[in-house]
């Protein structure tokens, strides 16, 4: 069980039945009231230094934007779920740039509301739609606390049309394994190599139960992918890689071999990063490389093009020479 030292909630989180669980099982805990859980000044206020301590509060409150974004990846959706944030420290977090150092994770337990939605947009479609609901937090982590995932495969795949997709850098499926999925989920579980988990995935899965946690799934009946995300070009990228290519060949069963699919992504990066993890985590390795990298506007950073081609092109090579012919959704 993750160890948070505080509970920051909305009042009227603790009417839902997941609002009144959640404190019962965190009874020990000090509870703040707070007014919303998008603007808590005292959090706001905290110095940059603070960003893992601030990870250790626990944020309680109901959503109450849903707005679904379209996507053309996996899913013809994103749709706000039932958390955002997340208790590890990617120091390339995605959510950094959404939450600044406000990063950490938010329960929302109006979560019958938010899956009654998706099964009503679901079925009013005439072609099965997919919806992400993991793109704002980790739904695996998020499971171990809240059981939201044992909550809505089951009611996804009686009720649901379409299917349900996640990502996950995280290995607890355990709980998942035997339940009735119907096929109708997506799990995609996130890779990079071991050395890059260590020092940058801070406090998320080591490669190998990683690699242990899809084959499950696999075995599982779920339909199941790989994200080789993100991408980062340190100095010894392609050795690294390479190697990460000859552990899943290694590691991974043959029913997922045949079955998967891809998804590669290089780096974003931003200022605001540099900022938090350089006051943060000033010992862990800088991922803003000047040489390679160059503005992508509002203070973001990606590889510049002539890199992103050289690493494309050296990574379709080395994919097919190690894993054959795994299908690549796209390259981004
Ligand atoms: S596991 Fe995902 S959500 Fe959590 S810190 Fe890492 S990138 Fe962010």
């Amino acid at each position: 069980m993750i160890k948070f030292d505080d509970v920051y909630y909305e009042p009227e989180s603790l009417t839902y039945p997941l609002g009144k669980q959640l404190k019962e099982q965190f009874a020990a805990l000090p509870w703040i009231p707070i007014e919303s859980h998008n603007s808590i000044k005292e959090m706001q206020e905290k110095p940059n230094s603070e960003f893992a301590q601030m990870k250790r509060n626990l944020i309680i409150g109901t959503r109450k934007t849903h707005k679904y974004v379209e996507n053309h990846k996996v899913s013809d959706y994103l749709v706000p779920y039932t958390s955002s944030g997340c208790t590890a420290m990617c120091l390339y977090c995605y959510l950094v740039c959404n939450y600044n150092k406000c990063a950490y994770l938010r329960l929302f337990v109006n979560r019958e509301q938010m899956l009654d939605r998706i099964i009503k947009r679901g079925n009013k479609s005439e072609t099965p739609l997919c919806f992400e609901i993991g793109s704002n937090s980790d739904l695996v982590l998020e499971n171990t606390i809240t059981g939201n995932l044992l909550y809505t495969i089951p009611r996804f795949a009686r009720e649901g049309y379409g299917c349900l997709t996640f990502p996950s850098k995280f290995h607890m499926v355990e709980p998942l394994l035997d339940l009735d999925h119907r096929g109708k989920v997506i799990f995609r579980m996130s890779v990079n190599p071991q050395p890059i988990i260590q020092q940058i995935e801070l406090g998320t899965s080591s490669l190998a139960r990683r690699i242990t946690a899809v084959n499950e799934m696999c075995e599982a009946g779920y339909p199941c992918g790989l994200l080789i995300a993100p991408v980062i070009l340190t100095e010894n990228w392609k050795a690294l890689y390479t190697e990460l290519l000859e552990q899943l060949r290694d590691g991974l069963t043959e029913k997922m071999k045949k079955q998967m699919f891809l998804e590669v992504i290089l780096m974003t990066y931003s200022y605001v990063h540099r900022a938090i993890n350089g006051e943060a985590f000033p010992d862990n390795p800088d991922l803003y490389d000047r040489e390679l990298m160059t503005g992508r506007g509002r203070g973001r950073y990606c590889y510049r093009t002539e890199q992103r081609a050289v690493a494309e092109a050296w990574l379709r090579d080395e994919i097919a020479r190690i894993l054959g012919d795994v299908p690549i959704l796209y390259f981004s």
